[in-house]
């Protein structure tokens, strides 16, 4: 496993059509956690307040956890190094996209134009009758769950719950982006998740040199990544961006 942090910036530097593909690794600096692992949000939440149907049938219980989670926590979060890096990578025509596994708008609020969303995004809101959506300060939070102000049905946030399929406009871009790429940066991700997990892969099967940006290795780093550099995203991309010609 190759881990020469000169070499990687040369390969950016060189690249043709780079794209990046992340994972709640990439907001843990912005005080986001993750899902998993001892202080993931699923050892202070139940995940079946994510359950498309447990949503259905306890909406006021659903929505109390979603709140907290979604509006309450990530609402106060703000982006970091590692969004802004990549944002200025693409301004600088290094990176063609962003393909993220995160709900959190932290890419587009650090300045990324073309972000392709797999799982949705929760700074969105949808009403499940009339299809209206809503941003989070339009709608009242502190009466839940919160309704469309013409039907009166239940809004929904605009990510994908469990049980719920992938956004086929985001999919079809993103497995296109990937079939398309030379260089593919995975940051933060363990690669659990499917069919999100297989955007790497994908893009290394086309010919793409893999690098992985991790604090732990996950599932791609043995047999998908071709250079793994282990730390924080910010700190190994901000490093990266400073050699990058
Ligand atoms: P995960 O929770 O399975 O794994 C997080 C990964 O990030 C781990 O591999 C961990 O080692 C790594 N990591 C932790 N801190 C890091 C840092 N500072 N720098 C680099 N890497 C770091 O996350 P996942 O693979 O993205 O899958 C979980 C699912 O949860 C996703 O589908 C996503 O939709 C959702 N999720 C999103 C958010 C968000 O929007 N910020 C937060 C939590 C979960």
């Amino acid at each position: 496993m190759k881990k020469d942090l000169q070499e990687v910036a040369d390969i950016i530097s060189n690249s043709k059509g780079m794209i990046a593909f992340t994972g709640a690794g990439i907001s843990v600096e912005s005080g986001i956690p993750p899902f998993r692992g001892p202080d993931g949000l699923w050892s202070k939440y139940d995940p079946k307040c994510l359950d498309l149907d447990y949503f259905h049938l306890n909406p006021v219980e659903s929505w109390k956890a979603i709140k907290s989670i979604f509006y309450d926590f990530f609402g106060e979060a703000s982006y970091n190094g590692a969004h802004k890096v990549l944002a200025q990578l693409e301004e600088k025509g290094l990176l063609k996209a962003v393909v993220t596994q995160n709900i959190d708008n932290l890419h587009q609020e650090a300045g990324s134009k073309t972000v392709y969303e797999f799982h949705g995004n929760s700074q969105k809101l949808v009403c499940l009758q009339c299809g209206k959506s809503y941003v989070p300060s339009e709608v009242n939070l502190n009466k839940l769950p919160p309704k469309c102000e013409h039907d009166k049905k239940i809004l929904k946030p605009d990510f994908v719950f469990f049980g719920e399929g992938i956004p086929e406009a985001a999919y079809r871009k993103s497995l296109q982006a990937a079939r398309d790429a030379d260089v593919v940066l995975v940051i933060g991700t363990t690669g659990e998740v499917m069919p999100a997990a297989m955007i790497p892969t994908e893009a290394k099967r086309n010919g793409a040199v893999v690098i992985e940006i991790n604090t732990e290795e996950s599932n791609y780093t043995d047999g998908v990544t071709d250079y793994f550099l282990q730390g924080k995203a910010s700190e190994i991309l901000e490093k990266i961006y400073g050699m990058v010609k």
